[in-house]
């Protein structure tokens, strides 16, 4: 598989370091609020990655955290904690906005039939790991203690700027937002480690450690994380573009001092969803939601199919007008598949391979989703019995996973439930206008005379007394109405 490296910038090979095995870390959501839609395609497309990884026959290990302390309002170490902030908005404790919005976290990726990663780690439960990877940076000299807080010394180092589209002039942040720049700082670049001392004083989230009573730094956590569960060899490590500088440049930065060799190999990022007015934003308390989505009308799955119709490494722009143009699209296909008869042919397991490799070439190429949705066309054209289509297109789920299957199978039972009721409805207006008839026929004096009769016979049949019943066919024989007897009971026709 070839991959784009955004440490290298070019695409590579993909090798990862134990054959076979591949280790992934995800940064995860800073749980203050509701993931956006934008968060969730780079969640998306992610989890797009580690199911095509596994498709391709490697044993995945992914590890993901969940941001509940550290994360401040800047993404360098300026403004307050966004838990914080997101607490006092909702008058609750910083634990409990945490339950709530990670909970909502995975129910949004449940919509979206994005998987949770093997192993989910609030950052809060691994304090320890922390302490020891900061009073190792401060034994082999990568860090300082100023002010109160751990820094971490980036002129320590060789080379700082992985991502390189990144100048020093970027992390004016404090000026940008409107917060005071760090004093304590020796090198503007610097980052904490470890908070004993900040201006936000009510931090409500402390742990004792060696340099007084604080909390951690954001970028600590994921180096932290990752490597109590993944090893000092990281293959592949994955965030939006937002996060490659300075959060992933800090974790490199701190990872590498601290283990003294090269860590994580492959960096994957993921553009943003951008609306027609620009990011979006969480900070901005702007922003659309799956919930928001549904309410809509839209079904999840059309926002999974629309992001997958384009490349990671673009930026997508989401309008209502681009929604429903995937709506249409997705509707279609959905309809093409419940279409299929899976009881129509065998499947043919040389056709399935060779309509397989479009899927896989596509992939195979730096994540081409949108070529790989084009190969879900190619199987439909395809002439091949339609047990194969159905069995090609369930595997090629098995990593999009938009539903291509039982979307069909809930459209398909839809259909035969509107049949059936339409057809429910006719029987009951046949019945209807039957019973109609019937009244109206039995208001004519003569034809309830005969109605009359056939009681009669029928009460004299039952009394076995078929003499009288034989007298009263005869009467109405003479009166040219002859009577008719079918297993459902007496008709008669009047000649
Ligand atoms: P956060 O919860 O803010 O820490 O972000 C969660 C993930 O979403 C990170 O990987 C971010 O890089 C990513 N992200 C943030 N904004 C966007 C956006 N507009 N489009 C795509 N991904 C985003
Ligand atoms: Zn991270």
């Amino acid at each position: 598989m070839q991959l784009y490296n955004s440490a290298t910038h070019q695409k590579e090979e993909f090798i990862p370091h134990v054959p076979g095995k591949v280790s992934m870390y995800t940064c995860g959501p800073t749980v203050y609020h509701f993931a956006h839609i934008g968060n969730l395609r780079t969640y998306m497309m992610e989890d797009v990655l580690e199911k095509y990884l596994r498709y391709a026959g490697y044993d995945v290990t992914r590890v993901m955290n969940i941001t509940d302390v550290g994360h401040l309002s800047s993404d360098a170490d300026e403004g307050e904690d966004k838990m914080l902030k997101g607490a006092r908005r909702e008058k609750k404790t910083v634990m409990e906005i945490a339950k709530f919005y990670t909970d909502a976290f995975f129910a949004d990726c449940e919509k979206l039939n994005i998987k949770t990663p093997d192993i989910v780690q609030p950052a809060t439960g691994c304090i320890d790991e922390y302490i020891h990877l900061i009073e190792t940076l401060i034994e082999k000299d990568y860090a300082y203690e100023a002010g109160g807080n751990i820094y971490f010394d980036t002129a320590k180092l060789e080379k700082y700027y992985i991502f390189n589209d990144f100048k020093e002039e970027d992390l004016d942040v404090g000026v940008r937002e409107g917060v005071e720049a760090d004093g304590n700082k020796r090198n503007k670049a610097d980052f904490v480690l470890w908070f004993t001392k900040s201006k936000f004083d009510d931090q409500e989230l402390k742990w004792p450690s060696p340099w007084g009573v604080g909390y951690p730094g954001w970028h600590i956590e994921c180096s932290g994380i990752s490597m109590k569960y993944l090893g000092e060899y990281l293959d592949i490590h994955c965030g939006g573009i937002d996060n490659a500088f300075p959060h992933h440049t800090n974790e490199i930065a701190q990872s590498e001092a601290y283990i003294g060799h090269p860590w994580c190999k492959y960096w994957v990022h993921v553009l943003h969803l951008n609306t027609t007015g620009g990011k979006m934003s969480k900070s901005k308390g702007e922003f659309l939601t799956v919930s928001l989505l549904e309410e809509k009308g839209y079904d999840p799955m059309v926002y999974r199919f629309f992001c997958l119709q384009s490349h990671y490494r673009k930026s997508l722009v989401f309008s209502w007008e681009n929604m429903d143009n995937a709506a249409v699209a997705y509707n279609k296909l959905i309809a093409r598949i419940a279409a299929l008869d899976p009881t129509k042919g065998e499947v043919d397991e040389a056709a399935a391979a060779t309509l397989k490799d479009g899927f896989v070439k596509a992939l195979d190429n730096d994540l081409n989703t949108s070529l790989a949705v084009t190969a879900i066309y190619d199987v439909l054209k395809a002439k091949v019995s339609d047990a194969t289509k159905l069995a090609v297109l369930a595997d090629f789920d098995t990593v999009l996973s938009v539903g291509l299957l039982d979307r069909a199978a809930a459209l398909r039972d839809k259909l035969a439930a509107e049949k059936a009721a339409a057809e429910a409805a006719k029987k009951a207006a046949e019945e209807a206008s039957a019973e109609a008839a019937r009244a109206a026929a039995a208001a004519d004096p003569f034809v309830a005379e005969i109605l009359a009769a056939i009681d009669a016979r029928k009460a004299a049949k039952k009394e076995k007394n078929f003499a009288e019943a034989d007298r009263i066919r005869d009467e109405l024989a003479a009166r040219g109405v002859t009577l008719i007897d079918t297993p459902q009971g007496t008709t008669y026709k009047i000649n």
